[in-house]
């Protein structure tokens, strides 16, 4: 497979096309955003005008976008385009309908297709390490994940069409509520006079160990690269935890499943995006939780 059409190159699609670039592939990439398109090119992505553009010629369409209603809309006009037996790959974080839709539209067409959202941030997408957690049938997997290992470390076949979604929705509804947790910890900590040091050393090697302690520690010191040490600028915004756990909130509500911390953990997120914390790494939920 050397011929790729890349549809979405912001923070996480550009440095995964620069990625796909590098392992030799010929891609075709478009972003409805100039500024995108000049940081792809540079990158040696060959940018291109169009969807359809991108796609002619392609052995696979791999999409990086913000939103269910735009991973719809691309998707329509990648199956329009597309040779028959094409793959095409869907890197968002979306709803889980959204990305069943697609896959029915790519599956009318005669594609092979996946859901396969990240996990692992800016910094996996530039490093090539990502996680990706995968939905589609048997041969859009085996087809995919050649490609997907150029672009992460670790590739997970979840089950059907839109499991990766669901998996990627589950995960993050853990990662919130678990930060939430941590950060209620440090401030508990501090009204009774036990440094954070002191409770992180604990934690960190008792039953409390999660990855929001480990590796996004909330409060500055025990995890030098946490966010905390660097003014919280993102890493993962707040904004995007928001959408995430909104996602799970929605599944939850369509499937009647019992979600009582997810749904207060969305609605601390929507306070504290709505409060001033649009734009910091989600972590900085501490600081919103001690006022
Ligand atoms: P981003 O806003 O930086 O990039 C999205 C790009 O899509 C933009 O450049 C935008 O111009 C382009 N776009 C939107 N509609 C388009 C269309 N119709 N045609 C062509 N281009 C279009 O967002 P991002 O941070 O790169 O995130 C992309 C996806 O990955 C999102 O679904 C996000 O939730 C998910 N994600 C992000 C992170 C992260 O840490 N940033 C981590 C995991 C998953």
């Amino acid at each position: 497979m050397t011929s790729i059409g890349f549809i979405g190159l912001g923070n996480m699609g550009g440095p995964m096309a620069a990625n796909l670039a590098k392992a030799g592939h010929l891609v075709s990439g478009f972003d409805l955003a100039a500024e995108a398109r000049a940081a792809a090119a540079e990158k040696g992505i060959r940018v291109v005008e169009s969807v359809g553009a991108a796609v002619e010629g392609a052995d696979a369409v791999v999409t990086s976008l913000p939103s269910g209603a735009a991973v719809r809309a691309v998707w329509a006009e990648i199956a329009a385009a597309a040779r028959p037996g094409t793959l095409v790959i869907d890197t968002s974080t979306i709803d889980v309908e959204s990305a069943r839709a697609a896959h029915g539209l790519a599956q009318a067409a005669g594609l092979l297709s996946l859901d396969a959202p990240v996990s692992g941030g800016t910094e996996g997408a530039v490093a090539g390490t990502l996680t990706f957690m995968v939905g589609g049938d048997g041969e859009s997997f085996a087809a995919g994940k050649p490609l997907l290992a150029r672009m992460g470390r670790r590739i997970v076949h979840c089950g059907a069409a839109g499991n990766g979604q669901a998996a990627k929705i589950c995960n993050n509804m853990i990662l919130g509520v678990t930060m939430i947790a941590v950060s209620e910890a440090f401030n508990l900590a501090d009204r009774v006079g036990l440094p954070h040091q002191a409770l992180f050393d604990v934690a960190s090697s008792s039953s409390g160990q999660c990855y929001a302690l480990t590796t996004h520690c909330p409060v500055p010191g025990p995890v030098p690269t946490s966010s905390s040490n660097h003014g919280y600028k993102p890493g993962f915004a707040s904004e995007l935890m928001l959408k995430d756990l909104g996602l799970s909130q929605a599944v939850a509500m369509a499937s009647g499943a019992a979600t009582p911390l997810g749904a207060a953990a969305r609605d601390i997120f929507d306070r504290f995006v709505a409060q001033g914390g649009r734009g910091r790494d989600y972590a900085a939920v501490v600081e919103f939780l001690r006022t």
